[in-house]
């Protein structure tokens, strides 16, 4: 359930109960997955709650909708002000945020002529658990970005992550790793991955996949302890002999890779320097000072 009765949502301009709130069904984004949506998180942390990377996910919001052409009016910092009022309408203090800019009536192929914003809020634990994960290669690719805008986080981009997390589980597996159009390592369905070989981490570059907040907190991590970041294209072969994996977001967090295709890792996570980033994020996430020697 994410909401009951009391649960209140910010709907254009008002603070609702979400179990009043409502859409008008000729919406563009219901027909053609023409909306914009983020995914935030709230901590309790050592001095109150704090929205993690709370502009950063709000301008992102608004990249995503110029982007593809939906009109975005909101100013930023009131619409943090006003999450930080909805979590408390809500008495909640560690919650997963989820603001959708979704369109008017419209069943041309034009831009919309008005946009609505709502936000909602939930308790939500890690999305993809607390256990290492079993990933599967996926089938399906990601999106070709000169189809769609792959670096925005549009409604209808999510068909592509629930085919390929859905097949993942169908054979068994937690969760899938996706290929980009030219058969390297892009991302998981909802979460940017890493690897690890011989000290240093490895990421895909930017172009394929969605530029994740997480996965910049990590590269920032990653410099302040010294450890070296490359971001290139990585081959699936390279998953035969690295080290370690993780993948990382803002609803899973930092989250390590046991197996790819049943293939296990040569690492073990505890030993990993996906467990030291796990640790620092954290850290960074509550507000708490975090201090780590690479010997
Ligand atoms: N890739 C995809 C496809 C995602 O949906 C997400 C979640 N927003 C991520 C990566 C991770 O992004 P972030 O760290 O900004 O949550």
């Amino acid at each position: 359930m994410y909401y009951t009765k009391n649960t209140v949502l910010y709907l254009n301009g008002k603070f609702i109960k979400a179990a009043d709130a409502n859409t008008d069904l000729y919406s563009q984004t219901l027909h053609y997955g023409y909306g914009a949506f983020e995914g935030i998180r709230a901590y309790n942390t050592t001095h109150g709650t704090k929205i993690f990377k709370a502009y950063e996910h709000y301008e992102r919001l608004r990249h995503s909708c110029v982007s593809v052409g939906i009109p975005f009016d909101y100013d930023t910092e009131e619409l943090i002000q006003v999450t930080y009022q909805l979590l408390d309408k809500n008495k909640l203090k560690d919650a997963y945020i989820r603001p959708l800019v979704y369109c008017s009536p419209n069943m041309s192929l034009t831009a919309p002529k008005e946009v609505f914003i709502m936000i909602a809020v939930w308790e939500w634990g890690k999305y993809l658990g607390d256990n290492l994960l079993k990933l599967c290669l996926s089938s399906y690719q990601r999106p070709n970005p000169n189809s769609v805008k792959v670096d925005a986080k549009i409604t209808g981009h999510y068909v592509n992550s629930i085919l390929a997390t859905s097949e993942a589980k169908v054979r068994g597996y937690d969760e899938a790793l996706m290929l980009d159009m030219h058969g390297y390592i892009a991302e998981a369905p909802g979460a940017n991955f890493f690897l690890e070989k011989d000290g240093v981490l490895h990421t895909p570059i930017l172009g394929h996949i969605l530029p994740g907040i997480t996965r910049q907190t990590v590269i920032n991590i990653c410099k302040e302890l010294d450890i070296t970041v490359n971001e290139r294209n990585i081959r699936p072969e390279e998953l035969q002999d690295a080290d370690s994996a993780f993948l990382c977001g803002t609803a899973a967090e930092v989250i390590g890779i046991e197996s790819v295709d049943a293939k296990p890792f040569a690492k073990e996570w505890k030993e990993s320097l996906g467990v030291i980033i796990q640790e620092a994020y954290k850290a960074q996430v509550l507000d708490k000072t975090f201090s780590h020697v690479i010997i």
